[in-house]
């Protein structure tokens, strides 16, 4: 089977990382078209996955954009299109990684006559997407793909929510091969020295600096906690989010927190940063599609906080294998950073319970084997 990935960022978020895990799998048999340069395509070369550039020309569509911004932005595509049919008749399926990619490999799919699989690893609700872009990708989805996978039974639920049909679907979660997370010589005293803490306690957020990421409720609540718990923020904006980079300083500043709180931008060593950390946050404002830090924090045997809402509450089991709170309720998170700093046995109960569970349930064999049981099918 030969498959045509395709994807619009440049950058790494979590949809990149987790397409570079199943592509990983094909990568004998497929190409990843991207619609922008940068250091997804050089995460992909490192990995000796097949990726080729598709155009240098930036999509002007944003998630909240209206049908006249969309409909303006259609004309400046149809190269990319014809040049994705063109490539996709070498090939045996077209797979639409995200919202961009699923435009441009419907209308591929037709001309070249190759079947569409839609990837969907975004929530298609009005916190993150206009009516229109959720009317475009449920429309395309409805009507030219053959199968949509979704990342979580939220976002499924979402999809469905918003037009989408259920028929269409199957669920699968994110895979990760839990040796990865192992690290045999690992000085957290050093990392933690690196970082310049003196305290204690370090909760870590893994993330993008973005607003519905919500870093500004893990700094509301690590005013509320002793003095003797830190917090870095780890990832960068992605997405041009520097009026929220600013605010976030401005906050540190107001809150009186400069000695406790680091950021130290986007980062690729993860494993021994979130090992060095006694706690894991997540504090997402609006429902997360699936949330990879969190499976990433059990396999590091890290305690994990994180908000409610979304495929979060499908991958935490409240008070045994982690915790959560109300989305934007920092006086929650608070309390809850506070019980892990006081309580360090009962923590460590829930992170191996977690451990087990993560290990389990988002093995990434398994789930490159089941996704590719499902496009089996289809082709046949
Ligand atoms: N991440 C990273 N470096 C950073 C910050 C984040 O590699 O500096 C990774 C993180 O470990 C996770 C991914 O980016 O694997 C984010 O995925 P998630 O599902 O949590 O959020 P998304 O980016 O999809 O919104």
């Amino acid at each position: 089977m030969k498959i045509l990935f395709l994807d619009q960022s440049g950058k790494l978020g979590g949809a990149e990382l987790s397409l570079t895990d199943l592509a990983n799998f094909y990568r004998d048999n497929c190409l990843v078209g991207l619609f922008c340069d940068g250091s997804f395509k050089e995460l992909l070369e490192q990995k000796n996955i097949p990726v080729t550039v598709l155009t240098n020309q930036k999509i002007n569509v944003r998630k909240t954009s209206s049908i006249i911004d969309s409909l303006g932005s259609i004309s400046s595509i149809i190269p990319l299109i014809a040049k994705v049919a063109k490539l996709a008749r070498n090939y045996d399926l077209i797979y639409a990684n995200t919202q961009k990619a699923l435009v441009v490999g419907a209308l591929a799919s037709i001309l070249s006559r190759r079947p569409l699989v839609y990837h969907l690893r975004d929530i298609l609700s009005a916190d993150h997407f206009s009516r229109t872009n959720r009317w475009i990708a449920v429309t395309l989805a409805n009507r030219f793909s053959s199968l949509v996978i979704t990342n979580s039974k939220a976002t499924q639920a979402a999809f469905i929510e918003a037009g989408g049909r259920i028929d269409l679907t199957t669920v699968v979660y994110n895979g990760f091969e839990p040796n990865n997370y192992r690290i045999p010589e690992f000085n957290s005293h050093e990392i933690r020295q690196k970082i310049g803490f003196k305290q204690q306690f370090i909760v870590g957020h893994f993330s993008r600096l973005s607003p519905w990421k919500g870093q500004h409720i893990l700094l509301e609540a690590l005013s509320e906690c002793p003095s003797d718990i830190a917090a870095i923020f780890v990832g960068d904006a992605l997405f041009g989010e520097q009026d929220y980079v600013e605010y976030l300083h401005q906050q540190v500043t107001a809150l009186n927190l400069e000695e406790r709180v680091k950021f130290i931008g986007f980062r690729s060593d993860i494993v021994p940063l979130m090992k060095a950390c006694d706690l894991i946050a997540h504090t997402s404002t609006a429902p997360e599609p699936f949330g990879r830090v969190i499976v990433e924090a059990m396999l590091c045997d890290r305690p994990i906080v994180a908000s409610a809402a979304g495929g979060v509450i499908e991958l935490i089991e409240t008070d045994k294998t982690g915790w959560l709170f109300p989305p934007g309720n920092s006086q929650h998170l608070a309390q809850i950073i506070t019980t892990c700093y006081n309580h360090p046995k009962q923590a460590q109960t829930r992170v191996n319970q977690a451990k087990i569970q993560a290990t389990q349930r988002f093995d990434l064999h398994a789930i490159n084997h089941q996704i590719d049981q499902l496009l089996q099918q289809l082709l046949s």
